[in-house]
């Protein structure tokens, strides 16, 4: 419960990274300046991104849940609004609120209806919105996680990947059966795939324990 606390009260509108340690200045403080060298750079982001890459594939995350957010990060997940550019017609505007469009970060971040979500399941709460892209706020969060006790660290990380994929699943319930969005059916989504992600990983623990022991 401590975690939730502390989670209700971040809101990860800004790198992450940035905050903790600025080491391009004297001072540790971020200035235009430096931001300007460090972008352009370009070398530590992209280092940053291939070190959280190389981490979540080497994770014990479901394989799903892993090329799942590669297509987040990387666009390719079929909302209206990469849909749409591939010249494929459809309703642009976002299932859940129906009044903006359909792009990757409202769907997983700025929506309202998605915002109640994200209060119930991790206790986070996005009260700006803002023009943090969304493969950027997963990567902040689950970097910040990364700096929790072993234990608390799978359990967040889970809970947050569980809760993208139940947005995503109750979203495509509506595009291809109808109905209404329903924060219940979210939640039962996500406890669901939480639970499944739980067995697996006991049985991928036990698996792993096994070959240990025989190849004493
Ligand atoms: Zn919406």
């Amino acid at each position: 419960m401590d975690a939730r606390k502390i989670l209700a009260t971040h809101i990860p509108k800004e790198g992450i990274e940035d905050n903790i340690d600025w080491k391009f200045t004297s001072s540790c403080n971020y200035s235009a300046k430096t931001g300007y060298w460090y972008l352009n750079k370009g070398t530590p982001i992209d280092q940053l991104e291939k070190q959280f890459w190389k981490s979540i594939w080497n994770s014990d995350i479901f394989l799903e849940w892993k090329h799942f957010l590669w297509k987040i990060a990387v666009k390719a997940i079929p909302t209206a609004s990469n849909l749409t550019k591939r010249q494929i017609k459809m309703d642009e505007k976002c299932k859940f609120c129906k009044l903006e469009l359909e792009d990757e970060t409202h769907l997983f971040k700025n929506c309202e209806f998605t915002q109640r979500i994200w209060t119930s399941t991790m206790g986070i709460k996005i009260s700006n919105v803002t023009d943090t892209p969304v493969k950027d706020w997963i990567r902040n969060f689950l970097n910040l996680f990364r700096k929790k006790k072993q234990e608390e660290f799978v359990e967040l990380r889970r809970n947050f990947i569980a809760t993208l994929w139940s947005i995503w699943l109750h979203r495509n319930e509506i595009v291809f059966k109808g109905g209404s969005p329903n924060p219940m059916s979210i939640m039962e989504i996500y406890r669901d795939s939480k639970e499944k992600h739980i067995q697996a990983t006991k049985q991928w623990d036990f698996a792993k324990s096994r070959v240990h022991k025989t190849t004493m």
